[in-house]
């Protein structure tokens, strides 16, 4: 199977939905717009052109079916999303939309369908920084957002989740008694949010599981406000100084974990003393953070909360006058993609090219919504320079290819690895 017959089709999806957008820099499609809406008609348009089945169900996720050789089998979903971040790059989402189509595309062409249905998944409203509720559309689709989430306010425009679907031609109300998705397999290409492939010079690699996360969003740290030439060091209670001493501490845990072999990552990702209180003569008598901490495994993140807490009292007990107050915690869970499902592509690219480097995804996708759900679900990971959410993600639609060409071997084969 040569892997370039998949080009075309890649890169036309790549450039039709990417034409589409809120002026630049970058690409902008903010879940529920009408540029998310546009790019779905793109996509059913073509689908629908390849003779596929379209239905759109009351979230406005789009799902086209080929059906397959064995009615039996479950349907394997292919897709991503169409939304992006805000001055988001070309491929986070619509990479995986581009892999699906060119899939289905080729089964067609080739007048000899997939061993099971295969059907091309478009989700509405991944991107969590429009809408502050995780994997929106396909928990839709699973029956899984609670009713309350409909009334999450669009961060741009203030109108809630409800709203916007009906602005979209949506039946907000229609989600209480949705009848979820028939248990399928669920499968998503995306591209790598960070340089690992890159570095290693490889092209894609299978992703095993997706990292939970543990955070605190507005973590204060209460000091005392001083003259920074009058106060004596004895006296002070510095709050910069206490958060020094927090990211030292848990720079030394995150590396001791990591030398157990165990996952975590640990993100301080916004740091504020700078606000108008704060001044360069004085001594900081508060500091903002946040905290996001990221593992595997559930029981890391708990350990690494627990030390934090410990952490945070041997300062205190240092720093008379310094005060911790991390305020409320939110986390997600871990997800453990299907092993089934891992062996079967670990097969189909043994028997196509050669072993494939695997690996864990940092940041959250729609296939943990579908994993949740009790859903066998994978994914596939290609290589992308610049990180991703930037106007220059760069992904070479040959890696995409490549990718693209193990999931035909392995839809055209028993899918289970056995
Ligand atoms: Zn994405």
């Amino acid at each position: 199977m040569n892997p370039t017959t998949f080009l075309p089709m890649l890169t036309r999806v790549l450039d039709e939905v990417n034409q589409i957008s809120l002026p630049g820099p970058g690409f902008t499609r903010p879940s529920y717009s009408n540029e998310e809406s546009r790019a779905h008609e793109c996509i059913a348009g073509i689908c629908e052109a390849l003779g596929l089945k379209i239905r759109c169900d009351s979230a406005g996720n789009l799902f086209a079916r080929l059906p397959g050789r064995d009615p039996s089998l479950p349907a394997v979903h292919i897709g991503s999303h169409l939304d992006t971040v805000g001055q988001g790059g070309a491929y986070d989402g619509t990479a995986g939309v581009a892999a699906a189509v060119a899939l289905a595309a080729w089964f067609v062409e080739r007048g000899q369908p997939p061993q099971a249905d295969l059907i091309v998944t478009v989700t509405r409203a991944e991107e969590s920084v429009w809408f502050p509720v995780s994997y929106a559309g396909s928990r839709m689709a699973l029956g899984r957002l609670h009713p309350e989430e409909l009334e999450a306010r669009r961060r741009d425009t203030g109108r809630t989740l409800a709203e916007h679907m009906r602005e979209q031609g949506f039946d907000p109300d229609a989600i209480r008694g949705l009848t979820p998705l028939r248990k399928g397999r669920f499968v998503e290409v995306h591209i790598e949010q960070g340089p690992v492939l890159s570095a290693a010079g490889d092209t894609f690699a299978l992703v095993t599981g997706i990292r939970g996360g543990l955070r605190y969003r507005t973590a204060q740290i209460h000091g005392a406000w001083a003259h920074s030439g009058a106060a004596p060091r004895a006296a002070r209670a510095d709050s910069v100084f206490a958060f020094a001493d927090l990211v030292t501490a848990l720079d030394s845990d995150w590396a001791e974990t990591l030398a157990r072999g165990d996952d975590l990552a640990v993100t301080f990702g916004i740091v504020d003393a700078a606000s108008p209180v704060h001044a360069m003569a004085k001594v900081p008598g508060e500091l903002g953070f946040c905290l996001d901490l990221r593992s595997d495994d559930k029981a890391i993140l708990e350990r690494t909360d627990a030390k934090l807490a410990i952490r945070i009292a041997g300062i205190e007990a240092q720093r008379p006058g310094i005060q911790f107050a991390l305020g409320p915690q939110s986390h997600s869970m871990p997800v453990q993609l299907s092993a089934v499902l891992l062996e079967g592509l670990r097969q189909a690219a043994l028997a196509l090219y050669r072993p494939l480097p695997e690996m864990l995804s940092g940041g959250g996708h729609d296939a943990a919504a579908f994993a949740a759900a009790g859903w066998d679900a994978a994914m596939l990971f290609v290589r992308n320079e610049h990180g991703s959410h930037n106007p220059d993600e760069a992904m070479h639609p040959q890696d995409l290819a490549e990718a693209v060409a193990v999931l035909a071997h392995w839809l055209d084969h028993k899918q289970d690895g056995n």
